[in-house]
């Protein structure tokens, strides 16, 4: 049988032959001394990318997030976000867990207003509320599709925020897919915030790999929630390494994905009768529903798929996402659309 066409997610690539050998050969230290020239140059390389004074690498978007919450509140505080954020679905709870705060989420479709931070933010010092902080916004949105969320409204929020005294955070594992999709440079879209996340691991083809970036002061405290959370690594030269030529590679080659999420999507909504609004299609996700009057739930579709060698995630008892990347081509993508449109309609 050949290998299944793999729509999960965009963290299923593997490290292509010449990103192996890059990794082979990379100059190494030990990191915890600050003495890993691979990534050294890979965190100086970033934070002049994101238009930062400082920048530090973390094994996971995971660990960033909860770090960069961890740096930036104090237990017992409260973060703002939109609805289904990565931050509170995706990460067990880890913002209570290891930051002690709760998220109050807002918006919908990947994006929140000025003035809905407004009124969700909590008036300070009054007897019973928690204190407001925190607001963060993630670009791309992936629960909401993949959707870049506007400049004109992150400038908007980050000012309000900026006003009401709250730190501003960026989720942005997929910053390079709203930057390829917005023609917006990076370090533009990561100019209002405080610090700013970003993975390697995604999109870009790495094996492994995040980043946060800030000012100097930032990076230094967060760089002691990281070892405290035990995530400061050794001779992680061999992972920067494989980040270094993802950037020097990969990042020019997604608007493929882009254009292949889009052809998936329009030959999909072609062929069967799914809820999709194809303007959330704008970068490498597609996420769709399985109206109520079809037989098939997301995850018989998801478990039937898998058998005719398409793998594609249950996001909800009716929701399906599918991820373009760069080990996917756009004949499998168009392949892929085919076979869930006949699950779908037979
Ligand atoms: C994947 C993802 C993360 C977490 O990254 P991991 O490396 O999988 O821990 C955080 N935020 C967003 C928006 C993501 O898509």
């Amino acid at each position: 049988m050949t290998a299944p066409i793999d729509l999960r997610s965009d963290t299923v690539t593997r490290p292509t032959d010449a990103m192996r050998a890059v990794m082979a050969a990379a100059p190494v230290g030990d990191d915890q001394y600050g003495e890993d020239p691979s990534t050294n140059r890979l965190q100086a390389r970033m934070a002049e990318m994101l238009g930062k004074e400082a920048a530090l690498w973390l094994p996971t978007g995971t660990m960033a997030n909860q770090v960069a919450l961890r740096t930036l509140t104090r237990p017992g505080d409260e973060v703002v976000a939109c609805r289904e954020s990565h931050a509170a679905w995706h990460e067990l709870g880890g913002a209570a867990a290891n930051a002690g705060v709760q998220i109050h989420e807002i918006g919908q479709d990947g994006v929140f207003s000025a003035d809905e931070l407004r009124c969700a933010t909590k008036p300070r010092n009054f007897a019973i509320f928690p204190t407001t902080t925190l607001v963060e916004i993630e670009n791309t949105h992936n629960r909401a599709g993949g959707v870049v969320v506007p400049q004109d409204v992150v400038l908007s929020v980050c000012a309000v925020a900026r006003e009401l005294g709250l730190a501003t955070f960026l989720d942005g594992a997929r910053l390079w897919n709203a930057s390829a999709a917005s023609g917006i440079a990076l370090d533009t879209l990561a100019a209002p915030f405080d610090l700013v996340a970003v993975a390697f691991s995604k999109g870009l083809g790495a094996p492994g790999g995040s980043l946060l970036a800030g000012s100097k002061a930032l990076i230094a405290a967060a760089d002691r929630h990281r070892r405290r959370m035990g995530g400061a690594m050794r001779q992680n030269g061999i992972f920067s390494a494989a980040a270094l030529h993802a950037i020097d590679h990969h990042l020019e080659r997604l608007p493929e994905d882009h254009a292949n999420a889009r052809a998936f999507a329009e030959q999909l909504l072609a062929g069967a009768p799914i809820q999709l609004d194809l303007s959330t299609v704008q970068t490498n996700i597609v996420v769709f529903h399985i109206p109520a009057a079809l037989p098939l739930d997301a995850q018989n579709l998801s478990t039937l798929a898998r058998e005719r060698g398409v793998l594609v995630n249950a996001f909800g008892p009716r929701t399906v996402r599918a991820v373009t990347h760069l080990d996917v081509d756009r004949t499998q993508c168009l392949h892929a659309a085919g076979v869930l449109a006949a699950l779908l309609t037979r």
